[in-house]
């Protein structure tokens, strides 16, 4: 069968577990089946997915074969929301026999309008650094025909207060986010929410527990569990772990899943060194240091998240066992609902070691800005590109001289990989020779070395630019491969003829830009390049016969004109000039005469 996946967390925080149920809804026939995965369900499973699913079934389950059997098969990603405005509506019910114990007004000072900025969107707005708010409405108390005492039926509970809502004319099209807040009832948990979901639906059944709303709508975000390696809650760091412990930010693994952190800040780490990490909590345009470092895991083909949580904002409310340094997380880091697992939070002098993965981090010291560990890392080899530089890049002499360049290579490679291999090649005129003091080199990962390169120029080479270009080649990797060239320029003394004016010159003006073109000058020796001015001042020096000028006003006239030199440096008369207006209606250039002399 085909159908739309539900993925929900029902959260029993007091049996420290969160059951994970999945639901296909076959919107053709109206039917809700619930596939039995056997073994791990499948990565990356989230609400709204486009699914098909094979196997035995009755009228409610299907039993499909393991993973990898193509039982289960994505047919269309779901759209995910982590940004912008979460348009929600909260809608609150009370059971025949029981109602909802907080009020309307209340419900909504928590989710939207708190005005000591408490609220559940205040808190997600701080901690996506801006990235989403949660804005809408709160309805009801709406009267549905259920007792609390009945069997946990959330699916009609749902349908019976979204009945109620549109009956009050609510346009419930209008929401990507959709809460139901009911009183406590046989579900046995705090809350559930479906992973993800455009919509997303959440059910909330302790509405005096601030953080219920902040973990179920995490949920809603596609945001898993934190917990630790037994208990899948037990992160308090964390509005993904147990509820009741206040409203507070989320963890490193999860920023990284959510993507509300700047990119640069964070950063895998590959060679044994001292790191400074500043708080995960600050902008990233005040934080000193990167915010969460990520070690690979080669084990289990995880990560281990670094991270320094402060007492900042929302964070106030953090246990203090989660304020003494480093927070070291593992998880996926595959964009997975899989929980992130806390191992431990570091205090100075302190130790994490993972002897499987011969990984250790000593916390050095910590202060308010940031927290210095040492790492010591496992045997992972990454191999980078190489610095390669190649100087001086330009040298200009008679010809049959000789000059010398050097070509400095520094490797990049992690400290655990071996030594790499270049072999060294040249490209110069024919005819010219050459001396590299070595065709081959080897360098350590971290280290840096020279060769130096002679090159003579012919005797008989005629004044002009020539290229000269160095390929180096790594037969272990092409990461390591790299080009590099520099210029020898022939000059003869006593050549004091100037190029021939440029000819031809036109100025155009296009949307965003002026191009000036011209036609070549003639030298008695090489022309060596142009020189463009703009209204008397010079804008470009070019080997090209064209230029695009993009540093503009609209409105106002540039004038142009182009002077040739040759490799001697004499300076040819000036083009003629070409004036144009840039940005009025984007038309073509005009041009007006007069020889002007240099
Ligand atoms: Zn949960």
């Amino acid at each position: 069968m085909t159908g739309e996946l539900e993925v929900l967390y029902f959260d029993d925080f007091e049996n420290h577990r969160g059951e994970q149920r999945y639901f296909v809804h076959d919107k053709r026939q109206n039917k809700r089946y619930q596939p039995e995965f056997q073994g791990e369900p499948p990565a990356g499973a989230t609400t709204g997915s486009f699914v098909r699913v094979r196997g035995k079934g009755n009228d409610q389950q299907i039993f499909m074969a393991a993973n990898g059997t193509n039982s289960y098969e994505t047919l269309a990603a779901a759209s995910t929301m982590v940004s912008g405005d979460q348009k929600t509506i909260v809608l609150v019910a009370d059971f025949n026999d029981k109602a909802v114990s907080c009020p309307v007004a209340d419900i909504e000072d928590l989710m939207f309008t708190d005005s000591d900025f408490q609220s559940i969107d205040d808190l997600y707005r701080e901690t996506s650094l801006d990235k989403i708010q949660f804005s809408g409405t709160v309805v009801g108390p709406f009267s549905i025909d259920y007792s609390s005492t009945d069997a946990c039926d959330i699916t009609a509970w749902a349908d019976a207060i979204e009945a109620q809502a549109q009956a009050s004319s609510i346009n419930l099209g209008e929401y990507n986010r959709k809460v139901y807040v009911l009183p406590p009832n046989k579900c046995g948990s705090y809350g559930l929410s479906t992973i993800g979901g455009n919509p997303s639906r959440s059910w909330i059944f302790r509405c005096d527990v601030p953080d219920v709303f902040a973990h179920e709508l995490g949920h809603g975000l596609g945001m898993g569990h934190a917990g630790n390696t037994i208990d899948d809650y037990d992160d308090i760091s964390d509005v993904m772990g147990y509820s009741d412990h206040g409203l507070r930010q989320i963890n490193g693994p999860h920023q990284e899943q959510m993507g509300w952190r700047d990119p640069q800040q964070i950063v895998e780490i590959n060679t044994n060194g001292i790191y400074d990490i500043a708080p995960l909590e600050l902008d990233s345009s005040v934080a000193s240091a990167p915010q969460l470092l990520k070690i690979r895991k080669p084990d289990t083909a995880e990560w281990y998240y670094l991270s320094f949580r402060q007492a900042i904002g929302f964070d106030q409310s953090l246990s203090n066992n989660y304020l003494s340094g480093l927070s070291i997380h593992q998880h996926a880091g595959n964009g997975s609902t899989s929980k992130t697992v806390w191992k431990n939070t570091l205090l100075d002098g302190e130790n994490f070691a993972d002897s499987v993965n011969s990984l250790s981090i000593t916390q050095l010291a910590h202060d308010e800005n940031s927290v210095t560990i040492q790492v010591s890392l496992p045997n992972i080899c990454t191999r980078n590109q190489p610095t390669v530089s190649l100087t001086p890049q330009s040298q200009t002499d008679l010809a049959g001289s000789t000059l010398s360049y050097d070509v400095n290579i520094t490797n990049n490679d992690s400290a655990n990989c071996s030594d790499s291999s270049w072999s060294v090649a040249t490209q110069i005129p024919s005819d010219w020779p050459e001396v590299l003091s070595s065709n081959e080199i080897t360098i350590a990962p971290g280290s840096n070395t020279s060769i130096n390169w002679q090159v003579s120029s012919a005797d008989s080479a005629v004044d002009n630019n020539y290229a000269l270009t160095v390929d180096l080649v790594d037969a272990g990797t092409i990461t390591h491969d790299k080009t590099m060239a520099a210029n020898y320029t022939v000059t003869t003394p006593g050549d004091t003829q100037p190029p021939s004016a440029p000819t031809g010159l036109t100025a155009t003006a296009q949307r965003k830009k002026i191009i000036v073109s011209w036609q070549s000058s003639t030298d008695n020796i090489a022309v060596a390049g142009y020189k463009l001015f703009r209204n008397d001042i010079q804008v470009a020096t070019t080997a090209s016969i064209s230029y695009s000028d993009a540093s503009l006003t609209s409105g106002e006239t540039y004038a142009y004109y182009a002077v040739a030199f040759d490799v001697a440096n004499n300076l040819s008369l000036s083009s003629k000039i070409s004036s144009v207006t840039f940005g009025k209606g984007g038309g073509g250039g005009s041009s007006k005469g007069g020889g002007k002399k240099r």
